[in-house]
């Protein structure tokens, strides 16, 4: 049975008042399942001390693709771990998109989290055309093809996968549950060819624009095991509402 993961994907947004007041409504709220957020990288260790003593996890947003050295403006998955992150998010679109990231580095990244203990939180998903073109699963298939392939069933024990189509991210525009479930079914066979208890554990998000009011039905389907929240994790009280959906 897998349990439920909300987590909030802050961006480039934060203050140090705002993640005072984020982390300390998360930290004291009775929460029945997951929850995790990935704050900006100067904001991680004042979140790690505030949700000291909750079940709150609190996570990265990107990491170096190498262990240690020469990298100016990179942060290793050793640091992440050093300062107690257990989490981290891995070829989100945005740097994707905007920071031309590749399936080759999104599996460097992954290794180098699974190394140091933490989990890596890979996103997925296409853009408007792929899905207009009837290419969304191929286009997923390809992104999740070198994962599948250089990483045993072991290191999948340490990964959650999150689909998030571009088109939805963001955008206001959410997958409706049949289209969400659907994409989500079929990543969760492609699990299963390479192992059926792989197929079984690993959890599957649904993130892009998700609110407390699509929550509860998203949640609901069968192959979604939570979400990955942007926009709305910024607003503590929507954000909880959307974990206790
Ligand atoms: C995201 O950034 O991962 C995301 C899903 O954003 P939003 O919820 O704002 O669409």
């Amino acid at each position: 049975m897998r349990s439920l993961l909300v987590a909030g994907n802050w961006k480039m947004n934060a203050s140090t008042e705002q993640t005072d007041t984020l982390v300390a409504a998360l930290s004291e709220a009775e929460l029945t399942v997951d929850v995790a957020v990935f704050p900006p990288f100067p904001y991680l260790a004042q979140a790690l001390a505030k949700s000291a003593r909750s079940t709150l996890r609190i996570g990265a947003q990107n990491v170096a693709e190498h262990q240690a050295g020469a990298y100016t403006g990179e942060v290793s998955a050793a640091m992440l771990a050093d300062i107690g992150c257990s989490m981290a998010l891995v070829g989100h679109s945005e740097r994707r998109t905007l920071y031309a990231e590749t399936n080759e580095q999104v599996l460097a990244k992954t290794k180098q989290l699974l190394a140091n203990g933490l989990t890596a939180v890979v996103c997925v998903g296409e853009t408007l055309a792929e899905r207009n073109a009837g290419q969304e699963q191929a286009v997923v298939g390809q992104q999740l093809a070198l994962l599948l392939d250089q990483l045993s069933s072991f290191d999948w024990q340490q990964i959650v996968l999150a689909y998030e189509p571009v088109w939805a991210i963001g955008t206001g525009e959410t997958a409706t549950p049949e289209q969400a479930q659907a994409m989500h079914k079929y990543i969760r066979s492609l699990l299963q060819k390479k192992d059926e208890k792989v197929a079984e554990t690993t959890r599957i998000l649904y993130g892009g624009s998700v609110k407390a009011e699509s929550a509860a039905e998203l949640f609901a389907q069968p192959d979604i095991d939570g979400g990955l929240v942007g926009g709305a994790s910024l607003d503590a009280a929507e954000f909880l509402a959307i974990c206790k959906a």
